[in-house]
């Protein structure tokens, strides 16, 4: 088989920066439990930044490897195990998950008992660089998605045949395996909202933003989104938040505050996607009694969250952990792209696509807050 693009991490010289280049890669055929895929386009998220610039060893990462956890293409080949594709089919990749363990078994595959090394390690086996000659650990979320090519595990591929009109779309709906299923599932799956709930959205990346169309869809009567970016804001509000706060507006204080300006009583549900110690205290003590603090953005290693006993008890408050919003998948995918025809998941509003050789620019855009979804594009 020809070489391939693909965007390779390499052992950082400084821990947490990036060192990675778009190199030349030889991919192999899928093993039995696999499928090949060829990327047309893939999103670009925050985890792909923090895992593929970590030490060598933390959670398993090692290097080289391919990152990617967001994509969408065609399948080339099909493992012998494989039923849910065929060649030709196309494909938005996702999550790994074993199928087998407690979690996955009661339809939990987010905590899947084997996610760390499948999702975040993943394999060495089917790709080398053709430089070298190195293998190269792939699989990452199963799917090591910024590549023109990938060896993917079947687990990670919903088909969605029959789901888009055309080839093209799939630009658009590369980046639904990570971040908008993730608010999507925080609203949905893990807050439960209903039409009485008031909703604090922190942090409009796409799993705020998805949260914020979540919850318009199930019609929450107040949701306050909160971003540092104008731009952001604007967004979520035509997204159907009913209040915005600026956290990099000259009068801001501090968020339970400036939540409590808007709504004296506090909010019900409270949605961190920002991972910032600050805001997730401020979020806590903004929600009212029986409220739910929901931690979506990943916090610093080392940040406990401060809460007395007593008053969790008289309060009747909780603290619920979300990860890829406790979704299936199979599920999630086709509703997004069933809200999004009936116009209620406007996707196209936050994603921005780039050549994906122009990664770094992406990259950038992502990082000053300009591009809510970065996407990147191997194929057109
Ligand atoms: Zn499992
Ligand atoms: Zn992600």
């Amino acid at each position: 088989m020809p070489a391939v693009k693909a965007i390779v991490a390499e052992l950082p010289t400084t821990p947490l920066v990036r060192n990675w280049s778009l190199q030349d890669v030889d991919v192999g055929s899928p093993g039995d439990d696999e499928v090949l895929v060829e990327l047309y386009a893939s999103g670009i998220c925050q985890s792909d930044i923090l895992l593929g610039s970590l030490p060598s060893g933390a959670v398993g990462v090692e290097y080289p490897k391919i990152v990617g956890h967001e994509g969408a293409g065609v399948v080339q080949e099909v493992g012998k195990n494989v039923q849910s594709v065929a060649v030709g089919d196309p494909v938005v990749l996702s999550f790994s998950s074993c199928e087998s363990c407690a979690q996955c078994e009661e339809s939990h595959p987010a905590y899947c008992e084997d996610f760390k090394p499948r999702n975040y390690r993943g394999k060495l086996e089917s790709t080398k660089m053709s430089s070298s000659g190195e293998k190269v650990w792939t699989e990452f979320f199963g799917q090591s998605s910024f590549s023109q090519l990938s060896v993917v595990n079947k687990t990670s591929i919903v088909n969605v045949k029959g789901l888009i009109h055309d080839l093209s779309e799939l630009k658009l709906f590369a980046p639904l395996g990570c971040g908008f299923q993730t608010g999507m599932g925080a609203v949905q799956n893990v807050a439960q909202v209903t039409p009485k709930d008031v909703v604090l959205i922190s942090g409009l990346g796409a799993v705020g933003m998805g949260a914020v169309m979540t919850a318009a869809i199930e019609q929450c009567k107040t949701i306050i989104a909160v971003d540092r970016v104008k731009s952001r804001l604007d967004s979520a509000r035509k997204a159907g938040a009913t209040h915005v706060i600026n956290t990099s507006d000259p009068s801001f204080t501090n968020l339970d505050e400036a939540v409590r300006a808007l709504v004296p009583g506090g909010v019900s549900i409270a949605i961190d996607a920002t991972g910032a110690a600050e805001i997730i205290e401020q979020s806590m003590k903004a929600t009212r009694k029986r409220g739910k603090m929901i931690l979506v953005g990943v916090p610093p290693l080392d940040y406990f969250v401060h809460i007395r006993g007593t008053d969790i008890l008289n309060s009747g408050r909780s603290v619920a952990g979300c990860l890829v919003g406790d979704c299936d998948s199979q599920v999630a995918i086709p509703q997004i792209i069933k809200w999004y025809r009936e116009g209620k998941f406007p996707i196209d509003q936050c994603v921005q696509s780039f050549d994906a050789v122009e990664y770094e620019k992406a990259l950038e855009s992502f990082k000053n807050g300009e591009t809510i979804k970065p996407v990147l594009v191997w194929k057109e």
